[in-house]
């Protein structure tokens, strides 16, 4: 079926429930309290969460808010929203009280929808609100399934979205300012699920595991989709524990696995044991990995680490590092099948082949604009759906994309440019550094001033005049981190990027 033959993200999925009924479609991890759904049994529930939105009063057009940790109530009821044609607003549950009120008000959805764990402050914040509540059921091993008819065809009852359609909102914070809500239509996810199962070439013998978030555009549309439209088995982690993950690859014999950086790095510390024997796909994404840490998982994985670089406007894609063909470590390869990439100068000129420029991406992905924020989407977004991406990058003569830093992560150091990436690239070939950020603390003589902020692995002894003595060998004296903190643990936020404004906030109090 072509892409623009699908009307709903369900078409997506009932092809599996009629020819292989009874294979799993999602699960829970290993362990006593597994939960397992078939094919049949997944859309059996998909069907009952379309009935409830339905029987709430909501109607084709609508949008509903979910608020779900990384388990399959999170996909049921996405998909259920979507069967009764409703757009849905994925929150992170780890949200704030007065984060969730801004996107109820903004997004003007008409219910929110919580998992049990997180439903009292979801309900708060509904009443005050004046948005409806309902806390998800949980699903177990037993539960409604579909049927197929006598010519084996499933008719499943869902609603038609047109390709432009509204299919999510999901909020970012985009290059600047408040938190938007990038419209991500019905074509963009079709569009990014079929580009990914095409790049990565998922075949029924696949096996996928996650511990992604799902309200995250990287561990939904990039990951989790692209699985559950090939067929193939989804095992979602809704909490991080890198010992518990790399035991389950081998008792699920997963073959494709997804993450971001700050997970591997953990597995590298914290799960020395477990093998992964069908293992042939580390995926990551969502900040940028040093090549150390990259030759340092494949080797404990013994599986190649491919990296893919997108954002949340952007359904999650843009590069990826071709798997099948030439790979090339430290680069986020070359444009997804549809998309295109540019390098400009900030007056938005085209930039030959290796110059460092503003990186712009444009593709079936790329989102509608931003919810109610024209000027916003102006800002990033042109009439020929070119999307600005706020990344500094550079393209070499064939076509591969180096992203060098985020534009405003810049440091500008007595007039010189400091690419914080350059510097954690070395800071992670020290042996003893399990994590390490770069930020610009403020400076009264140079302007900025090169911070690094260290987490060592366990058992390692390092001090700031070895980390200096080290960075020498390797950086022009400018880049030199001057400030060099050693702490426990890096801010991370939900999708385990490392927070490099709280960074900055941390070391410029008081200055
Ligand atoms: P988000 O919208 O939360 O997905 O964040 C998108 C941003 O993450 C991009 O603009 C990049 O700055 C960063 N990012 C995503 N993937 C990569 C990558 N592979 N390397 C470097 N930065 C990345």
């Amino acid at each position: 079926m072509a892409a623009t033959d699908r009307t709903s993200i369900i078409d997506l999925l009932v092809p599996w429930a009629e020819t292989i009924p009874d294979s799993v479609a999602v699960r829970t991890p290993p362990g006593p309290a597994r939960v397992t759904l078939s094919h049949v049994r997944f859309l059996g529930e998909i069907g009952a969460a379309r009935d409830r939105y339905r029987a709430a009063g909501l109607a084709p057009g609508d949008r509903t808010v979910l608020i779900c940790p990384s388990c399959p109530e999170f996909l049921i009821e996405l998909f259920g929203a979507h069967a009764a044609g409703l757009a849905v607003v994925a929150v992170n549950p780890l949200s704030t009280t007065r984060e969730l009120d801004y996107i109820l008000n903004d997004s003007g959805a008409r219910l929110l929808v919580a998992h049990p764990a997180v439903a009292d402050a979801a309900k708060a914040a509904a009443a005050g609100n004046e948005v409806g509540f309902e806390a998800l059921p949980l699903v177990g091993n037993e539960g409604p399934v579909v049927k197929a008819g006598p010519d084996g065809a499933i008719g499943f009852d869902r609603a038609d979205f047109e390709w432009n359609d509204l299919a999510a909102l999901l909020y970012t914070s985009g290059t600047t300012g408040k938190p938007k809500g990038a419209m991500l239509s019905l074509g963009n996810f079709v569009s990014a699920t079929d580009i990914v199962r095409e790049m990565i070439r998922i075949s029924p013998d696949d096996r996928s595991a996650t511990g992604l978030p799902l309200f995250h555009v990287f561990g939904l549309a990039a990951m989790s989709l692209p699985a559950l439209a090939a067929g193939v088995p989804l095992t979602l982690f809704p909490r991080w524990d890198p010992q518990a993950f790399v035991s389950a690859l081998a008792e699920d014999a997963v073959t494709i696995i997804s993450g971001v950086p700050t997970m591997w790095m953990s597995v590298l510390t914290n799960a020395p044991n477990g093998q992964a024997p069908n293992l042939r796909l580390v995926s990551s994404g969502g900040a940028s990995i040093a090549g150390e840490v990259i030759r340092k998982v494949e080797s404990r994985l013994d599986a190649p680490l491919t990296e893919g670089y997108g954002l949340t406007e952007t359904s999650g894609l843009g590069t990826f590092n071709p798997l099948f063909g030439t790979r090339k470590v430290g680069s986020v390869g070359v444009t997804a099948p549809g998309f295109e990439v540019k390098i400009i100068d900030p007056a938005g000129a085209s930039l030959p082949a290796g110059e460092v420029g503003e990186v712009v991406l444009r593709g079936p992905a790329v989102m509608l604009g931003y919810w109610k924020k024209p000027e916003a989407t102006a800002e990033v977004l042109d009439a020929e759906g070119w999307f600005r991406t706020g990344d500094l990058g550079r393209l070499d003569d064939d076509g591969y994309l180096f992203i060098v830093d985020r534009i405003k992560d810049l440091i500008i150091h007595g007039g010189y440019n400091v690419y914080p990436r350059e510097v954690e690239e070395v800071l992670y070939e020290i042996p003893g550094v399990a994590q390490a950020s770069v930020v610009g603390t403020p400076d009264e003589k140079y302007g900025q001033q090169v911070t690094a902020v260290i987490a060592l692995s366990p058992g390692a002894h390092l001090d700031a005049a070895e980390v200096e003595r080290y960075t020498r060998e390797s950086l022009a004296s400018y880049k030199i981190p001057r400030i060099i903190e050693f702490v426990e643990e890096l801010p991370k936020g939900p999708s385990g990027k490392i927070l490099k404004r709280e960074i900055v906030a941390m070391y410029t109090q008081g200055t």
